[in-house]
C-alpha cells in the first residue's frame, strides 16, 4: 500500500503556500517584542530577560529559558526562531580557528570566523551577502552584492561564535567569551552602517556580549562620508582602511571604487576620524606579489603615511582559486616592512590563521555554494 499523500500536496488552495519564516528573535525590535508580550499579559521586563538569555546566557532554545513561564516559552517558540540562520558548514583548524558557513533564512550564505590566540577570542563577521566593491583580488565580491545583513543577523553571528568559546577554559591561550570583534568578513561594513552600529551597540552592552568599542575594529574600502558618520557616533571603535596601493593609478586598478573616491578624500576622512576620536587609524595593505610590493611602492607608501600617526597592517595575499595574483616574495615583503619602519611607521604582518580551512575572505562560501568539498 502506498503511503498517504501529505495534506499540503493534495492541491489545497491558499493554505498550501509556505508560511512566511518566523523572524529571528534578535531581529524583533524591542518595542514590537514588548507589545507582543503585553498582548499576552506579560510585563515589559520580559524583553530584557529574553534578550539576555540569548546574548549573555547562551540559551539555544526558548525552552531552556528557565526564568520565563513555561507557557510563554512555548508561545515564543511558536512565533519566533531563536536563530534565523543555521550552520551549513563548520570547520576547525589545528590552531583552533573555527570557520562557519551560515545559511540565512532566505537561503543565502555568509561566512563568520572565530580566531583564538593569546587569551583572546576574536569574531570576524560579515556585513553583507556578497560585496559590491569589486576589489580584484577578493573572493567575496566576485558575484557582486545581494543585500545588507539585518541587525539580528549581525548579532547572531557574534552569538553563534561566542557559543563556540568555552566558558570554563583554564587554557591561558583561550578566552572564556568573545573578547574582540573585527568587521572584516564579507561585505563593505560602512555600506551597512546603521545596522552595524545598532548591532555593535547591543554587543557592547553589559547585558549583551560585553565587548567594549575599543575591542571592535571596522574595516572599510574607504567611504569618506561614512567614515565621518562613524566618527560622529561618539564610539571608540577602531577604524581600518583598506589602502592596498600608494597612488591613485594603482589603487584604481586594484580597488575599482577608488575611481570615484580618490585616495585624498579617504585619507582626509581618516585623518578627521583620528582627530575626532583619538583612535589611531590602521591602513591595511594586501601585498600582491609583483603588483604593489616593489621598492618604489614601498617608498611612496612610506611617504604617504609618515606624517600620519598610522599603523600599517600588511596582509600577504591569500590565494583565491582562479585569480591571477600571487603572494609576495620574502625579500620584497621584508623591504616593504623595513622601509615603512625606517619612516617611523608601526607595521604588522597579518598572521595566517586557519589557512588549511580557507579561513579567509569569502572562499569557503564559494566552495560550499558550488558544491565542492571543503
Ligand atoms: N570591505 C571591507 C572589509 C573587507 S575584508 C574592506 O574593504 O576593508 C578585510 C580585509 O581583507 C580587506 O582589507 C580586504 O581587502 C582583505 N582581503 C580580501 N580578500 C583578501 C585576500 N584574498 N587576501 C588577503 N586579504 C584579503
Amino acid at each position: 500500500m502506498s503511503a498517504p499523500l501529505p495534506l499540503l500536496a493534495s492541491g489545497a488552495p491558499e493554505s498550501a503556500a509556505p508560511l512566511p519564516p518566523k523572524p529571528g528573535i534578535l531581529d524583533v525590535p524591542v518595542d514590537t517584542l514588548r507589545a507582543w508580550l503585553q498582548e499576552r499579559g506579560q510585563p515589559p521586563m520580559r524583553v530584557g530577560q529574553i534578550r539576555r538569555q540569548v546574548l549573555a546566557g547562551r540559551a539555544t532554545t526558548f525552552e531552556a529559558m528557565s526564568d520565563l513561564p513555561k507557557q510563554l516559552r512555548a508561545e515564543l517558540a511558536e512565533s519566533f526562531r531563536l536563530f534565523s540562520m543555521r550552520v551549513e558548514r563548520h570547520l576547525v583548524a589545528r590552531d583552533d580557528t573555527h570557520k562557519l558557513v551560515l545559511r540565512l533564512a532566505d537561503d543565502r550564505m555568509i561566512e563568520a570566523v572565530l580566531i583564538q590566540d593569546d587569551g583572546r577570542a576574536t569574531a570576524c563577521i560579515s556585513t553583507q551577502v556578497g560585496c559590491g566593491m569589486g576589489c580584484v583580488f577578493c573572493a567575496s565580491g566576485l558575484n557582486g552584492v545581494v543585500r545588507n545583513l539585518t541587525t539580528g543577523e549581525l548579532l547572531e553571528q557574534l552569538v553563534v561564535l561566542r557559543n563556540l568559546t568555552d566558558p570554563e577554559t583554564t587554557n591561558p591561550e583561550r578566552a572564556p567569551r568573545l573578547t574582540n570583534v573585527v568587521v572584516m568578513g564579507m561585505g563593505e561594513p560602512l555600506a551597512n552602517l546603521e545596522n552595524l552600529l545598532d548591532a555593535l551597540g547591543t554587543a557592547g552592552d553589559k547585558n549583551g556580549l560585553c565587548i567594549g568599542a575599543r575591542h571592535v575594529t571596522i574595516s572599510t574600502v574607504g567611504l569618506p562620508a561614512k567614515i565621518r558618520k562613524l566618527a560622529e557616533s561618539g564610539k571608540q571603535y577602531s577604524l581600518a582602511v583598506s589602502l592596498h596601493a600608494p597612488n591613485d593609478e594603482l589603487r584604481t586598478r586594484i580597488v575599482p571604487t577608488n575611481d570615484k573616491t580618490g585616495m585624498d578624500a579617504i585619507l582626509a576622512a581618516a585623518d578627521e576620524f583620528y582627530e575626532k576620536t583619538g583612535r589611531q587609524v590602521t591602513y591595511e595593505y594586501v601585498v600582491l606579489g609583483g603588483l604593489n610590493d616593489q621598492a618604489p611602492h614601498a617608498r611612496q607608501l612610506a611617504g604617504l603615511l609618515a606624517r600620519r600617526k598610522a599603523h600599517v597592517n600588511l596582509i600577504p595575499w591569500n590565494d583565491v582559486e582562479g585569480l591571477p595574483y600571487r603572494r609576495p616574495q620574502d625579500a620584497d615583503l621584508q623591504y616593504l616592512i623595513d622601509t615603512l619602519r625606517k619612516a617611523g611607521i608601526s607595521v604588522k604582518v597579518r598572521k595566517r590563521k586557519g589557512a588549511e580551512i580557507d579561513a579567509a575572505c569569502g572562499q569557503l562560501r564559494r566552495k560550499v555554494e558550488s558544491g565542492q568539498p571543503a
